[in-house]
């Protein structure tokens, strides 16, 4: 597959050849900005529909039985859905990625993967690795959750570092150095962002229509890029009538691309100096897809939710349930609905909760 660099507009193979161009200049503490576009990939990835409306994936030459995507989509009200990513194998929406990238780790001939994360992601990689009889090498932060440590405790090696940047540098130190370590980077990777599309082909199909909105929370961005590239794809095919609208949700005063956005911004990335403290994992000073989704605004396929840990902690409070089934960033997506929906009774909504409480998964094991 080619891929192209949208900085110099040169083309590169791809993935053997990622890692390697660099554009130093506008690395973050020695981690690459998203600044990669796919020339072309079809057919190895296109997914399609067949004549009565079911998906068709791509085949991957090595399959799983970790079989990730067809989550449930729920009746929220008269007009808002919930499409449940915490049921996926390993709990997140980051599973429908997996296949791609471990058959890429293969196909490659490497028998190892490096990931950095704060848990979900570095969760799934764990497991599918294992599963592929591939090593894998998880760089994290010590802040990260107990019940997350413990899942990734599986991974054939784990570094800690003190800090959320210290582990992204870290990571990324290591794999400038360790060309035998397939680089899984999550929030640049191609065919990781291709596996992503099918939740929002399976919107369609479940919805039999494009939804005018899908409320998704902003971590990475890649979500967000890659479901806006399956529903502009389903457009051209004449699939949906329309492009949903993608709301951003990020937290108040942790939201960088709402921010750069307001000030025109068409850099690479937008650093905020002082993000908030917050109990999710979305208050960010910097988004590695910063100018993927500052464009899709611009075609004005995306627009900006903020919340806070007050409009969570208040829609928890009518909605307790919600706190022992999905993590805080899921929980924001719900308090973005209650934010929007107020003032579009006609739209056909859909919000993605992108992950399941690990806590409660610890103690659930605990008491079993
Ligand atoms: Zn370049």
């Amino acid at each position: 597959m080619k891929i192209v660099c949208e900085i110099c507009k040169k083309e590169f193979d791809y993935p053997t050849e990622q890692i390697k161009h660099r554009h130093k200049e506008l690395e973050l503490d020695l981690v690459p900005p998203n600044f990669w576009s796919i020339k072309d990939y079809l057919p190895e990835f296109e997914i399609k529909f067949s004549e009565d409306g079911e998906i068709i994936l791509p085949k991957v030459k090595v399959d799983t039985k970790l079989k990730a995507g067809n989550t449930p989509l729920i009746k929220y009200s008269k007009n808002i859905y919930l499409k449940d990513e915490s049921k996926n194998p390993t709990g997140s929406f980051k599973d429908r990625g997996m296949t791609n990238i471990m058959n890429e780790i293969l196909m490659h001939k490497k028998d190892k993967v490096s990931v950095v994360s704060c848990g979900s992601g570095a969760i799934a990689v764990i497991k599918y690795a294992k599963e592929y009889g591939i090593k894998s090498l998880a760089f994290v932060n010590k802040g990260i959750s107990d019940s997350s440590k413990k899942l990734i405790s599986n991974a054939d090696e784990v570094h800690y570092s003190d800090t959320f940047i210290q582990s992204y540098q870290d990571f990324m130190k290591y794999s400038l150095k360790h060309e035998d370590v397939f680089w899984g980077f999550l929030n640049t990777n191609i065919s990781y962002m291709l596996g992503l599309r099918s939740m929002a082909y399976e919107i369609v199909r479940d919805l039999k229509k494009a939804p005018d909105t899908v409320i998704i929370p902003c971590g990475s961005g890649m979500d967000i890029v890659a479901q806006n590239l399956a529903f502009r794809e389903m457009f051209e095919k004449g699939i949906i009538s329309k492009i949903p609208k993608i709301a951003v949700v990020e937290i108040i005063g942790g939201n960088p691309i709402r921010q750069g956005f307001e000030k025109n911004i068409e850099d690479m990335l937008y650093i905020i100096d002082d993000p908030v403290e917050s109990k999710t994992i979305l208050s960010n000073d910097t988004c590695f897809n910063y100018k993927k989704i500052y464009d899709m605004a611009k075609r004005d396929e995306a627009f900006f939710i903020s919340v806070n840990d007050d409009m969570i902690d208040k829609f928890l409070k009518k909605h307790p349930r919600f706190e022992t089934a999905y993590d805080y960033t899921s929980i924001s997506a719900m308090a973005a609905v209650e934010e929007y929906s107020k003032n579009h009774e006609k739209e056909t909504i859909v919000a993605v909760l992108t992950c399941k409480n690990r806590l409660e998964e610890l103690s659930n094991e605990r008491k079993s």
